[in-house]
């Protein structure tokens, strides 16, 4: 589940398909899973033509340690690969943390993933009686809008996914709940297609944010540019600049007059521009 939070941490065993995908067919997803190969190894079967996805394991267990938001990311990849190739995820992973404290990943019946402290018990992520997708976003009013529809419920073992899809930007967002899918597609509709002169030109996200907080993200987001020139400890101080960056661009934001339907998406535009930037 995703979290804004800087922690560091690892998933130490593998995350599987019960049947593999071939490479072939998913390059997107595929080159996001090797975007983060420095974190995580990845599993194939055959080679050639017919290299097939079998899924991932840490790296090992001194370099598998990264941002919690990068694991995110890998597990969000299968999580999705999973459920447009009509595969069954399966994992005994186990985690560790700085900030979360340890336990095991767990796969929900509609393969979704899953951090289970040691202290839990895993049935409850199991059927999604957990919190970890409980998040409940402020209420927003609903536009009517010819190229993003609003959610269509789409069965995932015995839960009901909510997905938005765009038609010029493709999937927005695969959510638990229908309340979070009308959120996201609010947002997206704000970010991506909102029409001039309110915000103007093509990056409409930016021109609606305030002046103050841009400046932060773009500042951020040259902190990370100079992060990925330097390996392992050389980029840490450039991603802690970037972190500090971000937070103040969130106050700017949290001090900024805007009522909290408005501030809410706004702080999600600031969240996916900043992924962007990276
Ligand atoms: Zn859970
Ligand atoms: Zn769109």
């Amino acid at each position: 589940m995703a979290s804004a939070e800087d922690d560091e941490m690892i998933y130490l065993g593998p995350v599987t398909f019960d049947e593999p995908i071939p490479v072939s067919a998913i390059p997107e997803e595929h080159g996001a899973l090797q975007a983060a190969s420095h974190v995580i190894t990845i599993i194939y079967s055959g080679s050639g033509e017919t290299r097939s996805l079998r899924g991932v394991d840490a790296v090992n267990e001194d370099d598998g340690w990264a941002w919690s938001a990068i694991w995110d990311t890998i597990h969000h990849t299968l999580e999705t690969l999973a459920r447009r190739h009509g595969r069954t995820l399966h994992t005994a992973a186990t985690f560790a943390s700085d900030g979360r404290g340890h336990g095991v990943l767990v796969v929900d019946a509609g393969n979704r993933l899953h951090d289970c402290q040691e202290d839990e018990d895993p049935e409850v992520h199991r059927t999604r009686t957990c919190s970890c997708y409980s998040w409940n976003p402020p209420s927003v009013e609903i536009t009517e809008h010819e190229r993003v529809p609003v959610p269509h419920a789409v069965p995932a073992g015995p839960f009901i996914d909510h997905i938005v899809t765009c038609a010029d930007h493709g999937e927005v967002v695969c959510a638990t709940s229908e309340h979070a899918a009308y959120f996201r597609r609010e947002a997206h509709i704000v970010a991506e297609h909102t029409p001039r002169p309110l915000p103007l030109g093509p990056r409409p996200a930016a021109e609606a944010l305030p002046a103050r907080v841009l400046e932060q993200i773009n500042e951020a987001a040259q902190e990370l540019r100079r992060a990925r020139g330097y390996d392992g400890g050389g980029a840490i101080s450039y991603r802690d600049a970037a972190r500090e960056r971000t937070r103040r661009a969130e106050a700017e934001l949290s001090e900024s007059d805007l009522n909290d339907t408005v501030a809410a998406l706004l702080q999600l535009c600031v969240e996916l521009r900043a992924e962007l930037s990276q």
